[in-house]
Order: C-alpha cells, then structure tokens, then sequence
C-alpha cells in the first residue's frame, strides 16, 4: 500500500532548535550564580555563538528582553522549558535492553528533558520480566497488547541493527508516531512519522577528524 505525500514546513529551523537547549542550560547556570537577569551578548559569549544569532533564535520564543540589562532569568528558563517540550512529559517505550538501551533506562537525566520511559521490551529470557530503574521489561510479543493499554507516541529503539527495520514497522504498525533511532541503519518511515538519529559516533569521527587537523598543524 502506497503512502500518500504529505509536505510538512515546519516553523522553527532545526537548527534554532538544536542551539535553544544550549540557551536553556546556560541561563540555568546563571541563575545557580545567583544572576537575576541575562543578555543575549552574554549567553552569545559563553556559548561562543553570534549574539544576533541568539537574539534571532529567542525571537521564536515568547520571551521580550529589556533594554541593556536583557531576560529575566526565571523567565527565559520557564518559557524554554515550556517551548522546548522539557516541562510536560512524554512517555516512550524502548525496544532492546542491551548494554545502550539499559543504560537509557538508568537515566535519571531525561526525565529533566521531558521523557519517561515507562515500559521497554526484549526477546532475551534474561532480561524479560526484570524491571530496571522501576521500568519493566516485557517480551517484545507483548508489545501490541501493552500498547492498547499505555498509549504512547515515542519509540526508542536500541535493537541490533539487522532488525532496526523490523522492530520499526512493528512499532508503526501500533501507533508509535516519533522514533528516537540509535541505531546505525537509516529507518525507512512515512512522512507523518518523525525520526530522530542519534549517534555517539558520528560524533567522534568528528572529534577525531579535528584533532587529527590540530595535531597537523602543531607539527607545522
Ligand atoms: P546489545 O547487543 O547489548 O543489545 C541489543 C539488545 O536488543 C539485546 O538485549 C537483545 O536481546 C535485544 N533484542 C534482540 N532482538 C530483539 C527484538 N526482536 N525485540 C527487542 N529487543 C531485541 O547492543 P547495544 O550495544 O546495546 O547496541 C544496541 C544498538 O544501538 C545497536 O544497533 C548499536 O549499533 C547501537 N548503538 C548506537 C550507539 C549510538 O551512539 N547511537 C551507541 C551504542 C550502540
């Protein structure tokens, strides 16, 4: 069965919306020394991007600064946090317990950006029926009948790589509307449904690539 086209324009760049995390976590770090308010010259300084990049990218955001002295620190924190999704929160289910996906268990981080796992699913008898962190582990036959129980829209998926596809169209097929893909494979979805790739390699390749130039030109 064919999927209709569907254009989506999307409202904020990705990129502002990859920069305003950064935004957020500098004006906590100003109002844990005490600062009251914060210009964006100063979070352009600290975070070493453009100022008028900055007061562009806040410009998306509900938020007014005054003159000379800037935002008022509480509240450029409560409306990024409202903005960026990170004070509601999102429940996700997580396909494959290994080493990446139990460690995503244990972290008590994301539930700060907004996202709760509240359910995860493997094949391995060993890790089937445990609960790490208070979230428990089912048998990923069991996925169709948890789903109608928990709705959730986000997926995250830490499966091998041969069975990224697979676990994917299973996760679709019972209403999964958002992927959070950690695996190496580019999962093929339809345009309604939103993926996120992450890798903590891709990464390094860049880190090593930069300092591999650096070194270069020490020996110059
Ligand atoms: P792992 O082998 O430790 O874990 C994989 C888990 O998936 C195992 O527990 C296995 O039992 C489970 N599994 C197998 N079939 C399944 C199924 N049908 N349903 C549910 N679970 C199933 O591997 P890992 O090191 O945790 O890596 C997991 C994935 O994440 C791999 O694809 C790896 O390449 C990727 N990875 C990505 C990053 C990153 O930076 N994005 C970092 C590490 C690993």
């Amino acid at each position: 069965m064919s999927v209709p086209e569907r254009k989506i324009s999307y409202k904020i760049p990705e990129p502002t919306l990859r920069r305003l995390p950064w935004y957020l976590s500098c004006a906590k770090l100003m109002r844990s020394q005490g600062e009251r308010y914060v210009s964006s010259t100063h979070i352009s300084r600290q975070i070493n991007i453009d100022s008028s990049q900055v007061a562009k990218d806040l410009s998306y955001v509900a938020i007014s600064g005054r003159t000379r002295v800037g935002y008022e620190v509480d509240s450029l924190i409560a409306v990024l946090e409202e903005f960026l999704g990170f004070n509601s929160m999102h429940k996700a289910f997580l396909f494959g317990v290994g080493s990446l996906g139990s460690a995503l268990l244990q972290d008590t981080g994301l539930a700060h950006f907004g996202l709760e796992i509240v359910g995860a699913f493997d094949i391995n008898p060993d890790k089937v029926g445990s609960v790490i962190s208070g979230i428990p582990v089912y048998h990923t036959d069991k996925f169709s009948e948890i789903m109608q129980k928990d709705k959730v829209n986000i997926g995250i998926l830490t499966v091998p790589i041969s069975i990224s596809q697979e676990i994917t169209d299973v996760m679709i097929s019972h209403g999964i509307k958002a992927i959070w893909n950690f695996t190496p494979f580019r999962i093929r979805v339809s345009e309604n449904i939103v993926v996120q790739n992450t890798s903590l390699y891709a990464h390094l390749a860049l880190m090593f690539n930069r300092l591999k130039d650096e070194l270069k030109n020490e020996d110059l």
